[in-house]
């Protein structure tokens, strides 16, 4: 039975006294407005987990102040539904005061992958997310946290701040889930017009076009131009469209360079994209696939 809980100390001893009976607390961090792609993520969790717990908290930190946080879906009695017919044991929905209590003045802030892209576009977005998802850890003490490939870079944030920090806790990064036409399940979808929603699937296009090409043997430049002509051709404002390394964001040609004179494996590519359609912004990516 769902039990939901929103004070950080009783959520932490419920799982610290469960993990003490010998289970495996497994953890999905949200901010509710559950789809399918969260059900993945809570399904592999109870799959690999005697115990889950979702947190579903919209975090205010991570949003910039001309961004979408007031109108962000909030839909928590409908949520709690879902997670019961999931076999969540705890839905964690902390006050925002509970998280950043009066007077917080200790933020998380991560180097490294955390610089560009997501980083650049939205400054502070990733202080945010890290600062709130080491506040979650904390009351949340679970065994493996469950993060989606859908945000290629925050899972890449997340990794680097757990090692850092010498979290004892395992990051499983899980598939992106997505709709029949290939767009990437989002809670912000509910946010498009019927015509947005049309143009949308332009992300998609984008990243099988950059696929298609990358097998074909195109070139970094070439496949991210391609990629921009895509986006654009059904209206949507680009952000950024590009290939890079998967593991480090670095420009793809310049890892491929240290790669080859450190006699490495090549690094493996990841096109990115991101843009707004209308007044919402949605990411994708897609992982490429070695070229023989
Ligand atoms: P959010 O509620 O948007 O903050 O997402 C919570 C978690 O669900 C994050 O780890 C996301 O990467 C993941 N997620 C969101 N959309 C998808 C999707 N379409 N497929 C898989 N995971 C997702």
């Amino acid at each position: 039975m769902l039990e939901i809980i929103s004070d950080p100390q009783s959520m932490r001893s419920e799982v610290l006294k469960a993990r003490a009976a010998g289970h495996r607390i497994g953890f999905v961090p949200t901010m509710g407005a559950l789809h399918a792609g969260h059900a993945s993520l809570v399904a592999r969790a109870v799959r690999e987990c005697e115990a889950v717990a979702v947190s579903i908290f919209v975090n205010p930190t991570q949003f910039g102040p001309a961004e979408d946080f007031e109108r962000y879906p909030r839909q928590l009695q409908a949520d709690c539904q879902l997670l019961n017919e999931w076999k969540v044991r705890w839905v964690f929905a902390p006050e925002a005061a509970a998280i950043y209590p009066p007077g917080a003045a200790t933020r998380v802030v991560v180097g490294g992958p955390a610089g560009c892209f997501e980083g650049e576009v939205r400054p502070g977005h990733f202080e945010g997310v890290a600062t709130v998802v080491c506040r979650l850890f904390l009351a949340v003490p679970a065994d493996a946290a469950y993060f989606g490939a859908k945000d290629w870079q925050q899972t890449l944030v997340v990794k680097r701040m757990v090692c850092d920090l010498g979290l004892a806790v395992d990051v499983v990064v899980c598939p992106t889930v997505r709709e029949p036409d290939g767009l990437a399940m989002s809670s912000r979808n509910a946010l498009l017009t019927p015509d947005e929603r049309h143009r949308a699937v332009a992300l998609f296009e984008s990243l099988c076009c950059a696929e298609r090409m990358w097998l074909a043997g195109f070139a970094v430049a070439g496949i991210e131009q391609a990629m921009r002509e895509a986006l654009q051709a059904r209206s949507v404002s680009v952000d950024y469209a590009v290939v890079v390394a998967a593991d480090s964001l670095e420009p793809y040609d310049a890892s491929l360079a240290v790669s080859q004179s450190g006699a490495k494996a090549l690094p493996v590519p990841v096109a990115l994209v991101a843009g707004r359609v209308g007044s919402t912004r949605l990411i994708d990516n897609r992982v490429l696939p070695a070229r023989t």
